[in-house]
Parts: structure tokens; sequence; C-alpha cells
């Protein structure tokens, strides 16, 4: 099962075309509150500044399937490729909880589309580079990294499941004051 989520964008398509072959193989079973095999829906909605303030950050039902495509084409394949568990530090924020923290209500984090994390003991320049060598996404942002300290900052990647949009796998790094294009770190 493991290297069915490297495929990525066709995952679906090719589980149902294997189903159809003589090599039956069954579709993962994604448990009760989970989004995929491995990433629940707690775990991308939860907020501590939420809780704190009483902000209701439930998605709906299309910010949810937004959720679920981003586990299963971005989260997933590298939790895979890395071999390591993560929980996503930010994913789902609902308008209310975008103000309350001083980010854009436009963000792709309101319509679950994005989330921000880091894999333990990994740097994450190099979960960046593997993510743009290796996925499909809309905007992968290496944001507040510094090299002399690998474990600095952390990555920002979204994606789009919403055809006829094409996801743009723009790469941008951003270092607290501005955006540059490409993953370039001074
Ligand atoms: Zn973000």
């Amino acid at each position: 099962m493991a290297t069915v989520w490297n495929i990525g964008k066709h995952c679906r398509e090719l589980w149902h075309q294997v189903d159809n072959s003589t090599k039956k193989v069954e579709a993962p079973v994604i448990r009760k509150g989970y989004l995929s095999p491995n990433f629940s829906l707690q775990e991308l909605t939860k907020s501590q500044t939420a809780t704190r303030l009483g902000i209701d950050n439930t998605p709906t039902e299309k910010q949810k399937d937004a959720l679920k495509a981003l586990c299963l084409h971005v989260l997933e394949p590298c939790r895979n490729n890395f071999g390591r568990s993560f929980t996503p530090s930010s994913g789902y924020r609902s308008k209310e909880l975008c103000k309350a923290i001083g980010s854009k209500v436009s963000s792709q984090h309101a319509k679950g589309q994005a989330a921000d994390f880091e894999i333990a003991g990994i740097a994450n320049r190099e979960l960046a580079e593997w993510i743009r060598d290796n996925l499909d996404f809309d905007q992968l942002i290496l944001e507040f990294y510094n090299p002399e300290d690998p474990s600095s900052g952390w990555v920002h990647v979204s994606y789009r499941a919403d055809a006829p949009y094409v996801n743009r796998k723009e790469c941008l790094t951003y270092n607290g004051k501005r955006y540059s294009k490409g993953l370039t770190v001074e």
C-alpha cells in the first residue's frame, strides 16, 4: 500500500484501475474522525488561539474535502517518504481565527487548502526541496528558515483539488519581511 501514496495526483484513479484488474488492492480505510489514513480532522483544525478565545474552528464539508485532498496529496506522501509521523502546527483557520492571529482571511488556510508543518529531525529546507521535486502542490513557502539552524522555521504548503484549476507549483521563501521566488536562503 505504501507505494500508492507516492503516486500523488492520480492515486484515486489508480486504486480504481487496480481494483478492476486481477491484482485486487483494497482502498485504504479512513477511520472515523480522520481525513486520510494518518491525519485526523482534529489535527488539521486544532488551534490553541481558537480554544483560548472560544472561536469556532469547524470547517464546512467543502473545506473538509479540501483538507482531505491536502492530506492525501501532500501530508501522507511526506510522512511516507521521511518515515516519521508529525502533526501540522496549523491547518484550517476559520475567518474569525485568521483575524485573531493576524493572518489574511483570503489565506488558503481559510479554505482548508493549506497547512504549516515540519518533521522532527528533518531540515525544513530538505523537506521543502523534497516537496518541490516530488509532489503536486499549489504554493510552497519555506518560512522563517535560518540555514544555521536546520530546525528553524516551517514549511507552508497548499493544494487545490477543485479542477479545472491547475496547481501552480509556486515556490517562495519568506524571511519574515519579504517573499523571494524559489527556495532561496540567504
Ligand atoms: Zn501557512
